[in-house]
């Protein structure tokens, strides 16, 4: 038996970004001894990259914003596949939710008037977009953290205890959820730095560990981003939802290649900032589709007047949403009118005064001159697509946040699914975090005060597999001689990333994802080869290691689930079924793990350890489908949907 750590909390969470502070604020108010578990330091979260903004109906820049609007933007975003209720508990939360921050301390812009600021974002209608200059993501965790602060110094005074009911484990990494039957019991994981194991005991735990881009070659995506709380849902027994779709955000910056596929935020465009090809044109013009036609500007002139008079013009089409973007700037690339990186100019420079440029994009300013040498207020900036952000994710209940399928397990922010359709709006996954960070921890809270008296538990010789799973590289090389040589994890890694960005990236093409499935099969059994050398202390090539059977399950997900929908929408663009389909509409694809005792499927390459269903999405609630122009709904719903 394998001797760890053990303790006794009533609500785990996952991952310490804007997520899952979030729901552990919930979750420690409502009663719950709450542990918070993340790989980085405290406060170093992937939200703290975010930088536009939190996209939140206030209404304080233009009074005709309220939640239906941004409900109506937030499903056309999506293509109408979003999970309808998680998209109106969204509109209608987000406000109360960001006005909650600025209670606990967040400092935002402000109007002329004092307001909270709002920005322009694409596929959002009006001036939605809450924020702190271009480092919206450091203020939301900042405040977050000084919460959860404020709780801890409030136990310590009624129990002389700080960590006596809201404590943070950080630079550890969860690798399972342990289980009793059907029902979560706790959760295994180990401590980075010294390799040393343990295990917290819970009867609900929240997934809130972000999303997968670090399977892909180019992405803005940091390292923690492996797709490890999507992995965990699968192991434990939960489905995963539309993994076909994944965000390219139509800016990352193209060079140096070392810094290929950081974020351009899309503040410059809500600015004002314009995308020209090498021939100097305004190419956005050309790409807007039928589905958009009447929203957005014809000429120029349009779209320049609507940044002063946006009630009698339309907005220009740099600000479609990101799917759009990204689909033209590839294809202008394509054409051979690229700018000499391979990506099209993003200019601020010809719009705006510098002082100006450096005042409200202070980040980018920066981020250019010290990355690339180039200063944005005097030169355009070359961009092109870098995978940003997945909205597919674990299958969740709207309202509760509450995994399908395993009792106790919870998911929120970006590891969850269902919320964003086929594309997420820009701004709409801050709010999101918040909105059901907040539900998923009140939720868990309350499902773990009803197990007080018999709290699942995990049994030992679960916990001895877990160890041992986490301890395989150590002893790849003895354990299958006959199999190969041992592999380097950081070279699967690269190989890996490579195949999902040529093979599954942001045009798919059937023989290419087939090929993709192939080199995934290959790479899972050398997987099983990846050795390290050393201990547990202190050695990164082991974390890689184990980082590669999760990125293998969710690019296995992404890969597969693209292959099954033959059409393009949102974040999924099939070069062979180019046009968005309605009969697709109201299909869901879930993905489940065949073999969940990890045996033969897992080195099955033809198999794969992957099995898609498809299943009916639940039928749009009649007032809210009211909220749209019949004509606009002929556009995306089936005959079937409009007649009902
Ligand atoms: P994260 O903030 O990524 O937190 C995940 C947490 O899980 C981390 O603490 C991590 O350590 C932990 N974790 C992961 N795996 C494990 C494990 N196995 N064990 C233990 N812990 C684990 N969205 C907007 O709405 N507006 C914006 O302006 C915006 N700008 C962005 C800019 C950039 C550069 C990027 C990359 C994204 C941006 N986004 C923006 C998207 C948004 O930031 C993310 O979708 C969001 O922050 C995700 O939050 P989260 O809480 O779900 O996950």
């Amino acid at each position: 038996m394998t001797v760890v750590d053990r303790q006794e909390w009533d609500v785990v969470v996952v991952g310490a970004g804007g997520a899952g502070l979030r729901a552990a604020i919930e979750a420690r108010e409502r009663g719950a001894r709450t542990a918070v578990i993340c790989k980085s330091l405290f406060g170093k979260a992937h939200t703290v990259m975010a930088e536009g903004g939190i996209a939140a109906a206030m209404g304080n820049v233009n009074a005709g914003d309220d939640w239906r609007v941004h409900f109506r933007d937030t499903l056309r975003g999506g293509k109408f596949l979003n999970q309808w209720r998680m998209a109106e508990l969204h509109a209608q939360e987000a406000p109360q939710r960001v006005w909650e921050l600025e209670t606990w301390g967040a400092l935002f812009d402000r109007t002329k008037d004092g307001r909270i600021s709002q920005r322009n974002f694409g596929g959002h209608e009006y001036p939605r977009l809450a924020h702190v200059g271009d480092r919206t993501g450091l203020e939301l965790i900042r405040t977050l953290q000084q919460k959860i602060v404020a709780l801890q110094q409030e136990d310590f005074r009624e129990t002389g205890d700080y960590e006596a009911r809201l404590k943070v484990f950080q630079e550890c990494t969860v690798t399972r959820v342990l289980k009793e039957g059907d029902q979560v019991a706790g959760v295994f994981g180990y401590e980075r730095e010294t390799g040393r194991f343990f295990v917290l005991e819970a009867p609900a735990v929240v997934l809130a560990t972000g999303g997968i881009g670090k399977s892909f070659k180019v992405t803005s995506n940091s390292w923690e981003y492996t797709g490890d709380g999507h992995a965990l849902a699968l192991l434990a027994g939960a489905p995963l939802l539309n993994m076909e779709f994944v965000q390219f955000h139509p800016t990352g910056m193209v060079w140096p290649p070392s810094v290929k596929g950081i974020l351009v935020t899309e503040s410059v465009r809500g600015d004002g900032g314009v995308l020209r090809n090498s021939e100097g044109k305004r190419f956005m013009f050309d790409y807007v589709p039928d589905v958009f036609k009447d929203k957005y500007a014809e000429s120029a002139e349009e779209g320049d007047r609507w940044y002063d008079d946006p009630d009698h013009n339309r907005r220009p089409p740099e600000l479609l949403p990101r799917d759009e973007v990204a689909r033209a700037i590839n294809a202008e690339v394509k054409a051979g009118r690229g700018s000499p990186h391979g990506g099209v100019f993003l200019d601020v420079s010809t719009r705006m005064p510098a002082e100006v440029i450096r005042r409200r994009l202070p980040s980018m300013y920066h981020q250019f001159k010290e990355l690339a040498d180039v200063d944005i207020t005097a030169e355009p900036m070359e961009v092109g697509p870098t995978c940003h952000y997945v909205m597919g994710g674990i299958a969740v209940d709207s309202d509760s946040a509450a995994a399908r399928g395993v009792p106790g397990l919870f998911a929120a922010g970006e590891v969850a699914g269902g919320m964003h359709g086929s594309n997420r709006l820009g701004g709409n996954s801050l709010s999101d975090l918040l909105v059901f960070g907040r539900r998923a921890g009140l939720y868990a809270a309350e499902y773990a005060a009803g197990r007080t008296a018999a709290r699942p538990r995990a049994d030992d010789a679960q916990v001895d597999a877990a160890a041992a799973e986490a301890l395989r590289p150590f002893s790849a090389e003895s354990e299958a001689p006959a199999e190969g040589p041992p592999e380097n994890p950081y070279t699967l890694h690269q190989e890996l990333q490579q195949a999902m960005n040529d093979l599954v990236g942001i045009i798919r093409r059937e023989p290419e994802m087939k090929q993709a499935l192939e080199k995934l099969a290959e790479l899972r059994l050398r997987a099983r080869r990846a050795g390290v050398e050393g201990h547990r202390q202190f050695n990164p090539g082991w974390h890689l290691a184990l980082d590669l059977r999760n990125m293998l399950l969710v690019s296995e997900c992404v890969a597969r689930s693209a292959l099954e929908r033959t059409e393009s929408r949102g974040g999924h663009t099939r070069e062979d079924h180019s046009v968005m389909d309605r009969a697709w509409r109201n299909v869901n694809l879930l993905c489940e793990l065949t073999d969940p005792t990890g045996g033969l499927a897992a080195t099955d390459p033809v198999r794969g350890q992957i099995t898609l269903t498809r299943e009916r999405t639940e039928p749009i609630r009649p007032d809210l489908l009211a909220l749209f122009e019949k004509e606009e709904l002929v556009k995306y719903l089936t005959e079937e949907e409009l007649d009902a």
